[in-house]
C-alpha cells in the first residue's frame, strides 16, 4: 500500500517487512536500520509506545503505538488504528451500543475511541488479565465464563483468532448467542473471510472486514510518514489498487 503511494507520488522510498521477535528490542532495531517511520503490529503495540522518546494524539490516552516516525534521531509514536476503523464502518448507521471481542491493543485503542464518540461498550475476552486494563474505563468487561448476552448495534472482533487458523475468537455457542442480537459485525483482520465473519455472513449481517479499517489507517500513517497532508482520495487510490494485487 505503501509503495504504492511513493510511486505514484515520484516519492524515492520502501516500505517493507521486519521481523521482529523482542520487542524490547524495538528502538534499538529501528535506529540500526536507519529507519524513517515505521508500522507496529501484532504483538508488540504496547512496546512500541514504550519505545518512543515522544508520544502524540490519542496514541496518549491508550498507551498503545502502531506508527513511528524519526524525527531526527528521536522516535515520535502515533495510533492510527482507531481512527481507521471509524472510516471503515462509517456506513454503519445508528451505533450506541458496541460488543468487542479482544481485550489487546487493536481492543484498547477502538474501545477508548468508542467512549470518546459516546457509545455504551461491553467488552469480551478469553481470560481475565488483560481485561484489568480497562478497570477504570466506564466498560462491561466479561470473560467466556460469565459472559452475559444482550443485544448490540455492533459486534467486533480485535482477538487474532481466526487470523493464522480457523478458530472463532469465543466459543461457538457463544458467537451464535451474539451474532442472533447485532446488528452488525467487523473484523480487524484483513486479507480473509474470518471465521467470525463467515458466520455474520451465513445470518446476512452487514458486515466489514479488517482491509477498510488498514487503508483508514494507512493513509494517516502516510500522513506522518511523508510530513504532508497529501490528497486522501489519491492516496486511498494508490493504496487500494495495492491491495487488489
Ligand atoms: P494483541 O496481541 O494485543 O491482542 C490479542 C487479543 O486476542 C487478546 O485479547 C487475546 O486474548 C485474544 N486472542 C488471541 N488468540 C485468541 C483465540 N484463539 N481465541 C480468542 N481470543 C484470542 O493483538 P492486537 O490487538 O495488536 O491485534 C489483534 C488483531 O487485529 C490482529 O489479528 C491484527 O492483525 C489485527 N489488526 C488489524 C488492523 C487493520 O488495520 N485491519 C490494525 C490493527 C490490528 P488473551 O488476553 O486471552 O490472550
Amino acid at each position: 500500500m505503501h509503495n504504492s503511494v511513493y510511486e505514484t507520488l515520484g516519492i524515492k522510498a520502501c516500505y517493507t517487512r521486519i521481523l521482529l521477535e523482542d520487542g524490547s528490542k524495538l528502538k534499538e532495531r529501528f535506529l540500526h536500520l536507519s529507519l524513517s517511520g515505521a508500522n507496529i503490529t501484532v504483538p508488540h503495540k504496547e512496546a512500541a509506545f514504550n519505545a518512543c522518546d515522544e508520544i502524540r494524539g490519542f496514541a496518549k490516552k491508550v498507551g498503545v503505538v502502531n506508527t513511528i516516525v524519526n524525527e531526527n534521531g528521536r522516535l515520535v509514536g502515533y495510533n492510527t488504528d482507531a481512527d481507521g476503523f471509524m472510516f471503515a464502518i462509517g456506513e454503519f448507521t445508528n451505533i450506541k451500543r458496541i460488543l468487542v471481542l479482544g481485550a489487546g491493543g487493536t481492543a484498547k485503542a477502538l474501545v477508548q475511541k468508542f467512549l470518546d464518540e459516546g457509545m455504551e461498550v461491553s467488552i469480551l475476552n478469553r481470560s481475565q488479565r488483560r481485561l484489568e486494563e480497562f478497570a477504570s474505563l466506564d466498560v462491561t468487561c466479561y470473560t467466556w465464563e460469565n459472559f452475559q448476552n444482550s443485544s448490540f448495534d455492533l459486534v467486533v472482533n480485535t482477538t487474532s483468532a481466526g487470523l493464522e487458523d480457523d478458530s472463532l475468537p469465543a466459543p461457538k455457542e457463544l458467537i451464535d448467542e451474539i451474532l442472533s442480537h447485532t446488528r452488525y459485525a467487523a473484523d480487524a483482520i484483513y486479507g480473509k473471510l474470518t471465521p467470525f465473519l463467515q458466520e455474520a455472513q451465513k445470518r446476512s449481517i452487514p458486515y466489514k472486514d479488517g482491509a477498510d479499517m488498514l487503508l483508514g489507517q494507512g493513509v494517516l500513517a502516510a500522513w506522518l510518514f511523508l510530513g504532508k497532508r497529501h490528497d486522501k482520495k489519491e492516496l486511498e487510490r494508490a493504496m487500494r489498487k495495492a491491495l487488489l494485487l
